[in-house]
């Protein structure tokens, strides 16, 4: 058995609001293999976004541990951290996060002169972009896309480093049923043909059986 690609550990995270301690994680333990797509889970406030934004550096946990690629998070430097959030780890999030002013295309380009990799040819990626179906629309603006399409554009932008891990929070919150079918089914091709490792939030139940296994969540624990 190979080890896993993300391996989390009595994972606990407590925020202080005024006088009050929420626990939004209570010792969380997860192993997700590589080439797994899995799903977490739960209702609002259980826990998967602070999960999401720990397991991708955002946010320092209050204790516990957390593994990426055998490297754990907190012997990290913030340079060191930096440097995972660009070339090891691929964010969707629910609203896109496109930059308005960019065509389609240069918001995927920033993402790779961000990571340091300029306009290097690489033919992997053109594959990844027909996998989207969005070759066509890179030209255009995010406001002259639609939802759906600027989701397909994000899931670009968070790929064209090759990340060994896609993290999705909520990727089809903002969508209709059908948008939401093809961004799911794009995940899904991805994790199948390509073999990327993904990890998915999403209180939609029924997006979640388009993963390989559920981790369901609630009041900050995984109850299976
Ligand atoms: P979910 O994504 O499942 O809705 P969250 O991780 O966002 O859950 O929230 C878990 C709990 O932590 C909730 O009670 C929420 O109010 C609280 N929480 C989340 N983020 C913060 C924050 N930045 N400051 C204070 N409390 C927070
Ligand atoms: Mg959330």
């Amino acid at each position: 058995m190979s080890e896993p690609i993300i391996s989390i550990r009595n994972l606990k995270k407590v925020y202080h609001v005024g006088e009050v301690d929420v626990n939004a994680l209570r010792g969380v333990d997860l192993d997700i293999k590589r080439g797994e797509f899995m799903c977490i889970v739960g209702h609002s406030g259980s826990g998967k976004s602070t999960l999401f934004n720990i397991l991708g550096g955002l946010t320092p946990p209050t204790s516990g541990t957390v593994m990426i690629n055998g490297k754990d998070l907190r012997g990290m430097t913030e340079g060191e951290r930096t440097n995972l959030r660009k070339t090891e780890i691929g964010f969707i999030f629910q609203k896109y996060n496109l930059l308005p002013t960019l065509t389609a295309s240069d918001n995927i380009a920033i993402a790779r002169s961000i990571a340091g990799k300029g306009d290097t040819a690489d033919p992997q990626f053109t594959e990844i972009l027909k996998l989207l179906g969005i070759s066509h629309r890179l030209n255009h603006k995010p406001r002259a896309l639609s939802g759906g399409e600027q989701q397909r554009v994000a899931i670009a932008r968070a790929l064209v480093n090759h990340p060994s891990i896609l993290l999705a929070d909520e990727p089809t919150g903002n969508l209709d049923t059908e948008n939401s079918n093809i961004v799911l089914g794009i995940l899904r091709d991805l994790n199948e043909r390509l073999g990327q490792t993904i990890v998915m939030i999403t209180h939609n139940p029924e997006a979640a059986t388009y993963g390989h296994s559920i981790t369901h969540m609630r009041d900050g624990s995984i109850i299976g």
